[in-house]
């Protein structure tokens, strides 16, 4: 358990159940936000379990603050953080309504192709990019919606790459 510095890509898992609940996320690597310096910390950082929805702290590593991670104490969808909430499906562009926009545009039904499983991001975008021949920029540069977060997982902004080719981002 706990929560480090990023030392490989981490995983965005994506459980995609079929009924009620539609796809949920387990999260392994985020980024990490300072509000007493209202920056983004330069590392991302891996989610290694939590203890009662005790992840762990990080240091900031410009003024030193204690930042505090606690999550759900069960799949990662959200971190709180001090004074910052890291809402997965909506910082990753990753919530349910997304699946029905690709499908809208490619086809690409995730809930027909995997119900039952989870799969990791990398693998869907790698399915939807073989299968529809798109090629990714991969040189992209994107902001969150607030503004706070602008760096993110390889796999995210990737992601943001496919969504942006399909004009859904
Ligand atoms: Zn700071």
């Amino acid at each position: 358990m706990g929560i480090r510095k990023a030392i490989n890509d981490g995983n965005i898992n994506i459980i995609v159940r079929g009924d009620k609940w539609g796809t949920q996320l387990d999260v392994s690597i985020t980024p990490i936000f300072c509000v007493k310096c209202n920056k983004q910390l330069p590392e991302l950082y891996e989610h290694m379990g939590s203890r009662y929805g005790q992840v762990g702290t990080i240091q900031c590593d410009f003024c030193g603050t204690n930042i505090y991670c606690v999550d759900n104490d069960n799949i990662v969808e959200k971190l709180c953080t001090t004074g910052y909430i890291l809402d997965y499906y909506k910082l990753y562009k990753l919530e349910d309504e997304i699946w029905g926009k690709v499908k809208d545009v490619i086809e690409y039904d995730i809930t027909s192709r995997h119900v039952g499983n989870t799969v990791t991001l990398d693998y869907v975008i790698n399915e939807i990019c073989q299968e529809f021949s798109i090629t990714l920029k991969d040189n992209n540069y994107f902001i969150s919606e607030d503004g706070k977060i602008t760096k993110f997982p390889k796999s995210v902004t990737k992601w943001f790459d496919l969504l942006q080719t399909l004009s859904l981002y």
